[in-house]
């Protein structure tokens, strides 16, 4: 596995700090940066992050990373870590989908059942994908790929109704929502969670008491406990990422297995990327 971090930092700081035609200019105020993981200038622009946070500001604006696989480590994972790339707006909720918020976590908002058939503009899904999501983590899935897990009889996961609001009121679609229904896998404290890279969230500022909540961002790959999958096809973490705000959800993460996989990659669908997820052992009970 290759690993690059990416940042977006603002083009009058980059011209500050950093070397000169490092990275490439996304528009006349932003810059993006790829780098491999263990290059040094990763560490400091991580410095430099450091300088600004404590002054309030930032250096970079948003960093991720991106994992690269050989086709043999695809092939021989048990379980995949399915990270939606497909995302678009308005979620649910501006076009009526319901939300039982009376159910959700009172501390870190997570895990509010969604009591509606979703409704959506489905005009603003991205075209030609086969798996997407909105900013709300509502994620839709089309047509062809719910035939392919029928005909593969691929287990974990319900297929409902995305209604589509016209000028008429809310009419089917050909779209389906996808709803993981096997039993959540159990994340494992080896998944590293955080605000970002340098910033693990020592605080906790991202982190429910109640243990909804894994923490803002995954930093790294997904490690969940093997005697908590249930062997289904579709599965999700437990622990939720990200945070409760005006338009956005906590949200778990997608696993998928390597059947799953092999049907995904067969049919060519599109919208997302695979990661490594690993299956640990829990660990041994300690002697008295
Ligand atoms: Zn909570």
């Amino acid at each position: 596995m290759r690993e690059t971090v990416e940042f977006r930092i603002d083009e009058g700081l980059a011209q500050k700090f950093l070397e000169p035609g490092l990275g490439t200019p996304l528009s006349e105020t932003l810059r993006r940066v790829v780098l491999p993981i263990n290059d040094k200038r990763v560490q400091w622009i991580g410095e430099i992050q450091r300088e600004h946070r404590k002054r309030g500001e930032f250096f970079f604006i948003y960093s991720t990373r991106h994992r690269y696989y050989s086709k043999e480590e695809l092939e021989t994972a048990e379980l995949l870590n399915l990270v939606i790339r497909a995302y678009f707006e308005p979620p649910g909720e501006d076009f009526g989908t319901e939300y039982d918020e009376s159910a959700a976590c009172t501390r870190c908002g997570a895990a509010a059942p969604q009591v509606s058939n979703l409704i959506l503009n489905t005009r603003r899904i991205p075209k030609g994908k086969d798996i997407a999501q909105t900013i709300a983590g509502e994620i839709v899935v089309s047509p062809r790929l719910v035939k392919a897990c029928r005909e593969h009889g691929l287990r974990g996961a319900d297929f409902r109704p995305v209604m589509h609001l016209s000028r008429k009121g809310p009419e089917p679609s050909e779209w389906s929502q996808l709803v993981i229904t096997s039993k959540p896998l159990k994340l494992s404290a080896r998944t590293v969670s955080g605000v970002n890279l340098f910033d693990l969230d020592k605080e906790n500022r991202y982190r429910c008491p109640k243990g909804h909540m894994a923490g803002l961002n995954q930093i790294s790959e997904l490690y969940v406990h093997r005697e908590s999958w249930d062997g289904s096809d579709w599965g999700r973490t437990d622990k939720y990422f990200g945070v409760r705000g005006a338009d956005l959800r906590p949200e778990p993460r997608l696993l998928i297995s390597q059947k799953l996989r092999q049907v995904l990659v067969g049919m060519k669908a599109k919208g997302f990327e695979l990661e490594v997820a690993h299956l640990v052992k829990r660990a041994a009970l300690r002697s008295a």
